[in-house]
Formats: C-alpha cells, sequence, structure tokens
C-alpha cells in the first residue's frame, strides 16, 4: 500500500502531543517493510484558501508553521487522489480535524481532510464523499468547513463499547454509495492511548469495513492520520488500519 510521507513530518514543530519526538518513527517503524512510500508535496495556497480564510493563514503563517501545515495538508490531497484508485494512507502531521475555516485548536492549524475532499471536488475528481472520523475527539472543524456541504456526510461514532463501537462503523457504511471514503484516523481511542476503549484488532476492522463499502459502491478509500499518542502501539494500530484495508 501507499502511505504519503515526508521526512518533514519528523520535525518537533512545537511542544504539542501531536508533534511529539519519536511520534513519526514509532509508525514508521512498524510499518516501513510493508508498504510504499510516496514523498509529500506542499498543498498550494489557493487549495489551502479553499477551506480557510485568509486571516487563519495569516496566523498560521505567523506561528511558523506554514510549511509544515500546508505539506501535511497536500499530502491529505495525494493520499486522496491515491484513494481512488487504491486504498491509501497519510502519514502526516500537523492533525487537522479541529481545524475550522477561521481558527483552529488542538494541535491541528489547517484541516487536511477538508483541502483535501475540496480539492478533488473542485477538480470534479468526485461528487460525492464520506468522511468517517476515529478519533477520539469530535471532528469539530471538518464540521465547521463541510457541514453544510450536500456532497458530504461527515460521522463521528461515540460508542464506549468496543464491539458497539465497531458495529455503528459498520451500520454508517451499510449500503453506502460515494465515490470516496476518507478516514480522519486518530488513534487516540485506544484502551492504551487517551480514549481507552478500542484494541488493536478493531482498527483491523474498521479499515476493512471501510474498504468493502468503497469496494461495494465503486468508490475509493484513504486514511489520514489525526490523534494517537501512546508511541508504543500507534505504529501497530497504523499497521492493522492499512492491513484491514488491504484484505
Ligand atoms: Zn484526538
Amino acid at each position: 500500500m501507499k502511505v504519503i510521507f515526508h521526512e518533514a513530518f519528523y520535525q518537533v514543530y512545537t511542544f504539542e502531543s501531536a508533534a511529539a519526538e519519536g511520534r513519526m518513527e514509532a509508525i514508521v517503524d512498524v510499518i516501513h517493510a510493508d508498504v510504499d512510500f510516496v514523498t509529500a508535496e506542499p498543498a498550494s495556497e489557493a487549495q489551502i484558501a479553499a477551506a480557510h480564510a485568509n486571516t487563519h493563514v495569516d496566523y498560521v503563517r505567523e506561528s511558523g508553521l506554514y510549511s509544515i501545515a500546508a505539506l501535511a495538508a497536500g499530502g491529505a490531497i495525494q493520499t486522496a487522489r491515491i484513494g481512488l484508485l487504491e486504498p491509501a494512507f497519510g502519514l502526516i502531521r500537523p492533525p487537522g480535524h479541529h481545524a475550522s475555516k477561521g481558527s483552529s485548536w488542538g494541535f491541528c492549524y489547517f484541516n487536511n481532510m477538508a483541502v483535501a475532499l475540496l480539492s478533488l471536488y473542485e477538480e470534479g475528481l468526485i461528487r460525492n464523499a464520506l468522511v468517517l472520523d476515529i478519533d477520539l475527539h469530535f471532528g469539530d472543524g471538518t464540521v465547521n468547513i463541510l457541514g453544510d456541504e450536500k456532497w458530504v456526510k461527515i460521522y463521528n461514532p461515540r460508542n464506549r463499547s468496543r464491539q458497539k463501537y465497531v458495529q455503528e462503523v459498520g451500520h454508517i457504511l451499510s449500503g453506502v454509495e460515494v465515490n470516496l471514503i476518507g478516514i480522519s484516523a486518530g488513534f487516540d481511542y485506544h484502551i492504551a492511548d487517551w480514549g481507552g476503549v478500542l484494541a488493536t484488532e478493531d482498527y483491523f476492522a474498521i479499515g476493512n469495513l471501510v474498504y468493502k463499502a468503497a469496494q461495494a459502491c465503486g468508490g475509493g478509500c484513504f486514511a489520514i492520520l489525526e490523534g494517537g499518542y501512546n508511541h508504543d502501539v500507534l505504529g501497530h494500530n497504523v499497521a492493522a488500519l492499512i492491513e484491514g484495508f488491504s484484505s
């Protein structure tokens, strides 16, 4: 499977948990032998402007984080584009799902998912899409930017039981007919992470449900990294999702 990545993502760009030293290495160490890395390229100013107000872009620029945030957003676009043809994973940071049109919080700066989907939509590559946000935290930024768009459906499963959570994902995906399913893949709902609920095998199950739903309707699928902070398990959880995507 293709994994969109850039060595710049190793950079500790802030003191936030998402930017922690060793976080990307923890994932690369586990998956590198089984994937093909594709080098991420930055999103253009126009691609970012489709999702964000100029004032917010200026704020990110003044924070000194424009380059790394634009690279993450561009990596998400590439991941989504490859996802139309074959499942793909965007190993990117900073994350994006708490970035709204005019503001951001929670370690996020540009909304990678929104930038990616808007870019493909405006290029005419997709007519509709579904966002499945499996991060522990509600993806408020994605809802802020894409919530009024009739062509996107956004789901944040909230079940506190792991069996019911996976069932909820199954219900969300049953009978879905879209050109593209994008997973906002936070892994902080894991049993050994902040949320304390999902097992590693559940990420396999979720990846597999998405892959099968995409196959069933002739659509594509992709996932981009959001949260996930326990470096001991993060790589194995990413590996499980990727494996579910390809079997
Ligand atoms: Zn989170």
